[in-house]
């Protein structure tokens, strides 16, 4: 296992979007690392796929971030010794180390067309090869490269991977792993742009920000070859490399937004709760050697490590989600009743079902009476039409028939007069009250308690019946019933 003390990890987002719950976990990952080993923990915005770049992102996948939880030390907003922190801002530092490579000869100018090279892929798919360069202006004499430049002929910039033999390397999660470099494209590096690629920028900029250790996902595996050459390229010591698992939908194909929600900022919007989106994007490739699902940020913190991440792809399970949410609602409603009641406030003021100047009494009665059914905050809808109804609906046979019976007569009659006799119910009132009824009508136990819930609520059974008088309380009860 490697030394991990004061290293330095970075999540590099590109800019193109919102954040993607497998970004999420490649961030959660180097920052829980980071702070397990008081390193550091950097956000970089690889911001120079100019057609790529989507208005806003940067922003939204800070959002995300912070709204799981997490922070950097160096990045966006809060600057660090190896900034800036946006590729955009460092371009002369790219072209700089371009130049260098192609003075040592293991780079080259390429003037192909893209109709050429359009035409050289079609080619190579018909023939059944995979699509890479063909080198053609690998062997371009000096005085030729003059001569095209001299013309203005469009040109980028290209790694030279040797021809023969291939590359090995120590992946912390998939152990040692060996591509042959004739599966390495020779990969542009300076777009005709003047912009650097992906591979380029990504590379200079771990060395120069000092990055100890890249964990990301298992997409850029193929690509690591060429950052690893360009390292030797450069004369620089490569950094460590971890690859983790494809998520995947359900049917096991790659996770994408076709089967479902896969952006964070989706779940923010639909009501999860982010220690719960957390909890579960950690168990996206890592486990804790048991069948333990549920994890605080701090039992993360202690446990995870990324000798327990696997290499085989994580299904995005959504209902798995859906209950883990749950489990952290029920969390929050045992231990901070007063933040519930806040989310379900939002919830319902958002949908305009109560105003902004609600009571906080009652609106800490919903949460208790609705906090152990909900599995996320937008499933207070149909139990708010419920209880924030002015009459009472009838539920099924059985609380028709039940409505019907004397015995509701006798109790809604009883009530109604016990009620005028309060100004508000309180739980010691509430108890004289039910005995008072008790005593004056003669019904007893389970009836009394049965028929006066279909009284109220028009169903045989629900939630806590002394909450629901509490919440409810005397005029609401009034105005439903008379
Ligand atoms: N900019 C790349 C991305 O969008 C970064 C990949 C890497 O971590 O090297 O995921």
């Amino acid at each position: 296992m490697i030394d991990l003390k004061n290293c330095r990890l970075r999540f590099a987002p590109s800019p193109t979007g919102f954040l993607h719950i497998g970004g999420a976990r490649t961030a959660l990952f180097n920052w829980l690392i980071a702070r397990q080993n008081n390193g550091k923990f950097i956000l970089r915005i690889e911001d120079t796929d100019k057609e790529r770049l989507v208005e806003g992102s940067v922003e939204q996948i800070m959002n995300s971030l912070k709204w799981l939880g997490m922070d950097w030390d160096e990045g966006p907003e809060c600057g660090g010794d190896y900034g800036p922190y946006f590729q955009s801002k460092r371009l002369e530092l790219y072209k700089k180390h371009v130049v260098a490579l192609i003075k040592n000869g293991s780079a080259y100018y390429c003037f192909c067309s893209a109709e050429r090279l359009d035409q050289m892929r079609e080619e190579q798919k018909k023939q059944g090869f995979s699509t890479q360069y063909d080198q053609r202006c690998r062997e371009l004499t000096e005085s030729e490269i003059n001569e095209k430049l001299n013309s203005g002929i469009p040109y980028v910039i290209r790694m030279k991977v040797p021809v023969e033999g291939s590359i090995n390397f120590d992946d912390l999660i998939r152990g040692s792993v060996t591509i042959p470099y004739n599966n390495v494209d020779d990969q542009v590096l300076l777009k005709s742009d003047g912009y650097p690629t992906y591979h380029l920028a990504n590379v200079v900029d771990d060395h120069y920000m000092k990055i100890t250790l890249v964990l990301r996902g298992e997409e850029w595996l193929m690509s690591t070859p060429k950052h690893i050459l360009l390292y030797d390229f450069f004369g620089w010591k490569p950094p460590v490399y971890a690859h983790l698992p494809l998520l995947l939908n359900s049917d096991r194909s790659k996770l994408s937004k076709r089967q479902g929600d896969v952006s964070v900022s989706d779940y923010m919007r639909k009501g999860f709760l982010p220690e719960a989106v957390t909890n579960f994007i950690a168990l996206l490739g890592w486990n804790p050697g048991d069948d333990r699902e549920i994890f605080s940020k701090e039992s993360l913190m202690s446990l995870f490590s990324i000798d327990r991440c696997g290499k085989s792809g994580s299904v995005f399970d959504i209902v798995k989600l859906k209950w883990m949410n749950g489990v952290y609602i029920r969390n929050l409603k045992k231990n901070d009743i007063d933040g519930l009641a806040e989310l379900l406030k939002t919830a319902l003021v958002e949908k305009n079902i109560i105003e902004q100047n609600y009571p906080q009494d009652k609106m800490l009665l919903f949460a208790e009476l609705i906090g152990d059914v909900i599995e996320t905050i937008p499933d207070i809808y149909p139990y708010a039409e419920d209880l924030f109804r002015k009459k009472v609906i009838f539920k099924d046979d059985e609380s028709m028939e039940i409505s019907q019976t004397r015995e509701y007569q006798i109790l809604k009659e009883s009530l109604i007069n016990g009620l005028q006799t309060v100004d508000y119910l309180n739980k010691d009132n509430l108890n004289a009250l039910i005995k008072k009824i008790q005593s004056e009508t003669g019904v007893k136990g389970k009836e009394l308690y049965k028929t006066l819930r279909v009284i109220i609520s028009g169903e045989t059974e629900g939630r806590d019946l002394a909450l629901l008088f509490l919440f409810l309380n005397k005029n609401g009860i009034l105005e439903r019933i008379t």
